[in-house]
């Protein structure tokens, strides 16, 4: 894959643990379960955007930039991430961030990672849902250009070919690491929005050639977003790491059923999957992407759709900072794993 011929700015702390998760699999009566806990790449809380960033950051200092900008919804996890990569790498940001989600508790507006985007000293610009944030993040950077600033825009969840390169770089080492336990991966499951992190997965693995099969869980309720986003990033993905567009070894599916109402709006599955894994696992996952990931493998589980013998790995990308801002949702009683999960 030779991935060290690209810029990269080192932001994850090692190699993230790759872990069974026992109690889980047998509360489940599942096959073998193991989580790769990207939660735990040690910068601001952790998550899936700080492998991106390595390659995004890489790519801003090589260009000379002064100031990382960037796009999200208001509770983010991907512009507090980088909010901190900044900070780290002694760059300026600036996040447009729109309110996408209908919910306007205070908790929501000022807690979760507002508040960590707050710490780490991030210009923050609000503007309505459904605002064109990207257009908005290139009006700002040619505004700052005009003052004389060197700004580099990193595209929505830094889902890009040079952020995908994270996800290609992390599928080597959960090989290395699978190898090191003695198993074969047959499936991972993840949540997914953006989509670079699947797509450099599925680019990771293919360069491999290791024969696994990705789930992605999606959480936006776009059912398009094979064919219009993760396809296509795949394909320039790989064309980055000099490699054919189609691929080989790996499967890539997506499965629809756990966005609910839309991104950001809770489930009863996401909640079950939330308090289950919390309570058998002592794991955090989170209401937006984790949560709903979760709650897609426990799904597939439940209808038998691995085989007993068959090992899983769930890439756990992170989020936990956004339960405060869902404080209200984790109350005792709601926190309660519902006893019929089949209610929406
Ligand atoms: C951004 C994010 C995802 C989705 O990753 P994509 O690469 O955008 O598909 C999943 N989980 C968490 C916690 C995230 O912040």
């Amino acid at each position: 894959m030779n991935l060290s011929r690209f810029h990269r700015f080192p932001l994850c702390l090692g190699t993230t643990p790759l872990v069974p998760m026992t109690g889980l699999e047998q509360r489940l009566k599942g096959p073998r379960l193991l989580v790769k806990r990207d939660d735990c790449t040690g910068l601001a809380t952790g998550g899936n955007k700080t492998r991106k960033l390595e390659f995004a950051v890489g790519e801003a200092l090589a260009q000379d930039a002064d100031t990382l900008i960037t796009v999200g919804g208001l509770q983010s996890n991907h512009a507090r991430q980088t909010a901190a990569a900044a900070t780290r790498a002694g760059l300026a940001c600036e996040l447009v961030l729109s309110r996408n989600v209908p919910i306007d508790t205070q908790t929501y507006r000022e807690n979760g990672n507002v508040l960590l985007d707050r710490l780490f000293g991030a210009g923050i610009h609000v503007h309505p849902g459904g605002s064109d944030r990207m257009a908005l993040a290139d009006a700002l950077a040619a505004e700052m250009r005009g003052a004389g600033r060197r700004p580099y825009v990193i595209p929505l969840g830094a889902s890009y070919p040079v952020g995908s390169l994270g996800y290609a770089k992390a599928a080597l080492e959960l090989v290395v690491q699978a190898n090191e336990l003695g198993l074969s991966l047959d499936y991972l499951v993840t949540a997914t929005s953006s989509g670079g992190t699947i797509a450099g997965l599925a680019a990771g693995f293919d360069s491999l050639g290791y024969p696994i099969q990705l789930i992605g869980v999606d959480v936006d309720a776009k059912p398009d977003a094979k064919d219009a986003t993760i396809t296509p990033l795949i394909e320039q993905t790989k064309a980055l790491l000099g490699q054919s567009a189609k691929l080989s070894a790996v499967r890539v599916e997506i499965v629809l059923d756990q966005a609910g109402p839309g991104y950001g709006l809770p489930t009863a599955e996401m909640r079950e999957a939330v308090s289950l894994v919390a309570r058998s696992e002592g794991i955090l996952l989170d209401p937006v992407y984790s949560g709903k990931g979760m709650a897609g493998l426990i799904s597939l589980i439940r209808a038998g759709r691995f085989e007993r013998d068959s090992t899983v790995v769930f890439l756990h990308t992170g989020g936990s900072a956004a339960l405060f801002a869902y404080q209200p949702l984790f109350t005792e009683e709601a926190a309660v794993a519902p006893k019929n999960t089949s209610s929406g």
